[in-house]
């Protein structure tokens, strides 16, 4: 079938062709049958025929033989022979003792059959009642010719009638099917060719009697119907797609907000990681200042008027404003000195959700007390966000951020800026705590490292400074001196017969007179960078740093002098009654010398000398 054109192939036609060929088979069978009956007919007939001779003729035949009416004979046998059916009559007579005298008669052409019928019939004749005398025989035998002649026309005429009959038949089946079948198939053809999604409202009607419900109202239903769900489904289809669009739009709005609030939460994040960076390398001493910074920053991003830092007051009973920011033009705000019990609704909620917040002051008022909401309607707050600082049993405090117009929320940039700012502000608070306290330990230990310094370079008996300190000073002096160039001196001082003192006075005796000693030497050294060392036992050394042999040589002499002006009264020693000193004096020549126990060298065997000399004296 072509669409917008007329079918190449016909059904009716098919059909009439169909109905022809059918037509065809049925009137070959339908002539068979009837030619075979015509057939039969003719036999019958044929044989009824010879039948009806036989009975007109078998009395006249057999009287004239009886009578030996010869004449009459030939003439009945003539009669009958001209009966058209007949073909061949054969009457054998045959007399009592005489040979049987056969009379027949012949059509011409005739030729013996095996399907004509023919009959035999014994001719008798009865002169009188009760006798019956056999006289003869008569056969009659069909003539074919004539049962084909009269088939032959039977023939003809049924298949004529049958043509006839056939050729009708498909014409009225043909102009019945196109009438009723062709015409509306074509009819729905074209609606159907027509349809478009917007004219499927135009229903299909064929042009014929509403009453008819047929095969062909089904189909017409059947169209109607799909054209119906068609159109429902178009509809339904037109309406999803209005949807999805709708739902497309809506998802790109939601993609869109979606994206400005991440990239808000992103601006957020990165300015609370400035700020935290800006926090955790600010110098100790500015913490403040850069906390203060942070506040306003912050609040500047946010649009508020005021941002505060309340820490718990000395009462503990009230909030101290510890740090805060406001714009231009704003209140400044003030403590918070109402009791704690004033805001114990707010700080549950703090406890309970660390950060609250409110869109207008009303809503602030009726989350705490009026009181307590009154210093922020003082300052013209409206919106604000309040932020607890606390980590685990530290508290510092909490933040508000305020602003001067009630807002429809605080956007989820907004509260993560602000639950960012309270940990960085918090942390930085930990930090400040920690580094107050690691400063006090420092300080502390300064301190104590410094008295450990003290002490470890100071003797204990005599708190002169010891061997330690003063291998550390003569290092440093030795150096000084060989770079400068100038001179440096150096006296080694021990107790005369120390020993003996000890034996004769006791020992907690010779501590008294080793401190009376060493006190005297440092009162006799008095110039800034000389230094009085306990180097043994009971033996000191005085470096003298710039000091020349004769200064050296005074100084020495002086010290003797200062231990024996003590007076410590010394039985035993063969010096002096009291207790003495012997000096060896080093001066360090830059020609000689290159280290500083070379040095010590000479200074102690001055003062081996001195000893070997008597004690109590001085020597170079
Ligand atoms: P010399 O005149 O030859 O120096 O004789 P000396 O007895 O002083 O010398 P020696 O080195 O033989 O003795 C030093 C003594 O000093 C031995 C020790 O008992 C005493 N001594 C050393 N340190 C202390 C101290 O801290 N306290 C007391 N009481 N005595 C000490
Ligand atoms: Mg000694
Ligand atoms: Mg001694």
């Amino acid at each position: 079938m072509r669409r917008n054109g007329e079918p190449k192939d016909s059904l009716g036609g098919r059909l009439v062709l169909a109905t022809l060929g059918f037509c065809f088979i049925f009137t070959l069978i339908t002539i068979g049958v009837r030619t075979w009956s015509a057939w039969q007919a003719g036999l019958v007939a044929m044989t009824t025929e010879l039948r009806l001779i036989e009975q007109v003729y078998q009395r006249t035949l057999s009287k004239a033989i009886w009578e030996m009416d010869r004449e009459s004979l030939q003439t009945h046998l003539a009669s009958a022979a001209n009966v058209a059916s007949v073909g061949r009559i054969v009457l054998t007579i045959k007399p009592e003792n005489r040979p049987p005298e056969i009379l027949e008669r012949t059509r011409a052409g005739w030729t013996p059959s095996t399907v004509a019928p023919s009959r035999h019939l014994a001719l008798t004749y009865q002169p009188f009642p009760g006798s019956t005398e056999k006289l003869g025989e008569l056969a009659l035998y069909g003539d074919e010719r004539m049962l084909w002649a009269r088939l032959h026309d039977e023939i003809f005429a049924i298949v004529i009638t049958q043509i006839i009959q056939s050729l009708l038949l498909a014409g009225l089946i043909m102009l019945l099917f196109t009438r009723s079948v062709t015409v509306h198939v074509q009819r729905i053809a074209r609606h159907l060719a027509q349809l478009t999604p917007t004219n499927l409202g135009r229903l299909l009607e064929l042009r014929r009697k509403p009453s008819r419900r047929d095969e062909l109202t089904h189909l017409v239903d059947g169209v109607n119907e799909l054209q119906g769900n068609m159109s429902n489904y178009l509809k339904r289809q037109q309406r999803d797609e209005h949807e999805l669009a709708q739902h497309r739009d809506r998802l790109a709005e939601l993609v869109r907000e979606r994206t400005a609030e991440l990239e808000a939460l992103a601006a957020a994040q990165q300015a609370a990681l400035t700020l935290s960076n800006r926090l955790i390398h600010a110098p100790y001493e500015e913490f403040e200042h850069y906390q203060l910074e942070c506040l306003r920053v912050v609040a500047q991003r946010l649009g508020a008027s005021h941002a505060l830092w309340y820490v718990n007051g000395e009462t503990g009973s009230d909030y101290r404003l510890f740090l805060e920011w406001h714009a231009e033009q704003v209140q400044p705000p003030r403590s918070l000195t109402q009791g704690a019990n004033e805001w114990s609704f707010l700080m549950a909620m703090l406890e309970r959700e660390q950060m609250v917040n409110f869109l207008t002051h009303a809503a602030l008022a009726a989350a705490i007390t009026a009181p307590a909401s009154a210093p922020f309607s003082e300052i013209g707050l409206e919106a604000s966000a309040f932020a607890l600082l606390k980590s685990g049993g530290e508290r510092f405090g909490f933040l508000v951020f305020g602003k001067q117009t009630a807002v429809s929320e605080w956007r989820p940039d907004e509260q993560a800026l602000l639950a960012m700012t309270a940990q960085m502000l918090l942390q930085s608070a930990r930090h400040k705590a920690q580094l107050i306290d690691v400063i006090g330990t420092h300080r502390e230990l300064r301190k104590v490292n410094a008295r450990l310094e003290e002490l470890s370079l100071s003797d204990p008996l005599t708190e002169l400074p010891n061997r330690r300190h003063f291998d550390k000073i003569k290092a440093v002096e030795f150096r000084r001196a060989i770079r400068s160039g100038l001179s440096l001196s150096l006296l080694v001082c021990d107790i005369d017969y120390f020993k003996r003192y000890n034996d004769a006075y006791g020992h907690a005796a010779g501590d008294q007179c080793l401190r009376a000693v060493a006190a005297a030497m440092r009162s006799s050294v008095g110039r800034a960078g000389d230094l009085v060392a306990r180097i043994g036992g009971e033996e000191f050394a005085v470096l003298l740093p710039a000091t020349d042999e004769a200064t050296a040589h005074a100084l020495a002499e002086r010290l003797r002098l200062s231990i024996i002006d003590l007076a410590i009264p010394h039985q035993d020693s063969a010096a002096a009654p009291y207790v003495t000193i012997s000096i060896g004096i080093a001066l360090f020549d830059h020609n000689l010398i290159d280290n500083f126990d070379a040095l010590f060298d000479l200074a102690d065997q001055a003062l081996y000398r001195a000893k070997a000399s008597g004690r109590n004296q001085v020597a170079l």
